[in-house]
């Protein structure tokens, strides 16, 4: 019997999963790829000039992402992760607090030395995230399913009622903002309540070989067209004709089954022109309804003098927040900290993000620093700038109401077009191993077809 073929839109995490998953199911698989290598939005930089490697996208993993935890040792790369200690400062307009996360006791410890908050605003914030915690083992935190009925209200109202303002602002923001950098008044309590009954005791790892050989070494032996950009898709007969460019010019060729595996605004444009019978009027709202946050990363090299002993600063208070996360990735490189060196990664918030959209990056590393240490004054003045990524879809939104939008357009995968992605599933990369499993089983469920 002829193997039936099947194309794979992007390979980032969830494009390059559901190659793999295809392949292995016994597909013929082809991976289109815009870019000159894999990744999307886990892609690692590498300086050109010196052994530094720079997760520009994701950087970290915890603990509780079982899918991926269980690839590692099939992909080769148990031995190439490094556990992060887990030390956080919390900086208020009133001063730095220093967090222990490192497990859960060191936490509860931490939170009830937090000197900006009074005594009842701790009892309460205990009793909240032990409650919270105590879900942990009924809920499954990338599966939309699982969480539809959390997905009433935002983190902000739900933490307000629980805790009180105080303890929202100096302690629930800091556990959204810093990871998803939108504000918390936009994102579903559902995402809260998933992260918190997980992470609480989970150790965080990084890939001090970059986050890239995720993606990579999910593809394998499957060589991926990079550098394809696909711009339609277009129905013939029973399969789809899939419309690409490259350098050497414009290309078409014809599958069974189609994976969308990019982010939700470029499937919508690649399936604009597919008749309702393929493509039908929910997944078309969904798709085009879908909205991202805009985030900006610039990375520097500093000289550590005076050594910073957090992997993370994280802004706390009541207001808005340009910096949501100064990252101190000194224990990722031995041999830059054995010479007495250190890399600082900001991250930005949507808001401040987009007045950077169109500036140099000469410009956007010199303002981007002389707030680095407003917000951080132990930071020296020099610093060395290493490398900028302005995305202006950095991390899809998780609203009020979202969890159920996804539930019910995952009832529509089809067979001969189904659509990965972290949007589908948890804004991470275990959500997007997560949606390229629910993509593949919707191609399987037409095998016999
Ligand atoms: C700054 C930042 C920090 C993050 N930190 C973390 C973290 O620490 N931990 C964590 O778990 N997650 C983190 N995330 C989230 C994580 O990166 C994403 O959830 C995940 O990488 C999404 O993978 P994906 O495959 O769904 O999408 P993408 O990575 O966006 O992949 C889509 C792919 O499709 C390609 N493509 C697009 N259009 C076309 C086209 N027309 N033709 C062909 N190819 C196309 C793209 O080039 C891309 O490679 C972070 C994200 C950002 C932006």
């Amino acid at each position: 019997m002829k193997k039936r073929n099947v194309a794979v839109i992007g390979a980032g995490v969830s494009g390059a999963m559901s190659a793999r998953l295809l392949q292995q199911a016994g597909y013929t698989v082809r991976v289109f790829e815009k870019e000159m290598t894999p990744g999307g939005r886990a892609m690692s930089w590498r300086d050109p000039n010196r052994d530094i490697v720079l997760d520009s996208g994701a950087a970290f993993f915890t603990s509780f992402y079982e899918r991926l935890i269980a690839l590692l040792p099939e992909l080769g790369l148990q031995d190439g992760v490094h556990r992060l200690s887990r030390q956080f400062d919390f900086v208020s307009p009133t001063g730095i607090d220093r967090f222990n996360a490192s497990n859960v006791w060191a936490s509860a410890w931490s939170t009830l030395w937090l000197p900006t908050l009074g005594l009842a605003d701790k009892w309460r914030l205990t009793v909240y995230l032990a409650k919270i915690n105590a879900q942990r083992k009924k809920l499954d935190w990338v599966s939309p399913e699982s969480l539809c009925h959390l997905d009433d209200r935002s983190v902000a109202d739900d933490a307000i009622e629980q805790v009180g303002e105080a303890a929202y602002h100096a302690f629930i923001r800091q556990t959204i903002e810093p990871f998803w950098f939108m504000p918390s008044e936009q994102v579903s309590r559902a995402m809260f309540v998933s992260m918190m009954s997980n992470s609480a005791g989970a150790s965080f790892y990084s890939f001090p070989g970059g986050i890239d050989q995720l993606p990579s070494r999910l593809l394998g032996d499957l060589e991926p067209s990079f550098g394809a950009e696909v711009h339609a898709l277009l129905e013939d007969g029973e399969r789809t004709k899939l419309c690409w460019r490259d350098a050497d010019g414009e290309h078409e060729e014809v599958f069974d089954s189609i994976v969308c595996a990019t982010t939700a605004s470029v499937a919508a444009k690649l399936c604009g022109s597919l008749s309702a019978k393929r493509y039908d009027a929910e997944q078309r709202e969904f798709l085009e309804g879908q909205s991202y946050c805009e985030n900006l990363h610039v990375a520097f090299l500093i000289n550590r003098e005076q050594g910073h002993p957090v992997s993370l600063v994280v802004p706390a208070g009541v207001g808005e927040r340009d910096i949501v996360a100064l990252g101190l990735c000194g224990e990722r490189y031995p041999a830059l900290r054995a010479e007495g060196k250190e890399i600082v990664s900001l991250y930005f918030s949507p808001k401040a993000s987009r007045r950077y959209i169109g500036q140099s990056d000469e410009w956007i590393f010199k303002d981007t620093w002389a707030r680095a240490i407003a917000f951080y004054p132990s930071l020296p003045v020099d610093a060395e700038p290493l490398h900028v990524a302005l995305r202006e879809e950095a991390i899809p939104e998780f609203g009020v109401g979202q969890y159920k939008k996804i539930a019910s357009f995952q009832r529509l995968q089809r067979p001969d077009l189904a659509f990965a992605g972290d949007y589908l599933a948890g804004a991470c990369i275990e959500g997007a191993l997560a949606s390229a499993e629910r993509a593949v089983a919707a191609i399987l469920s037409g095998k016999s077809k």
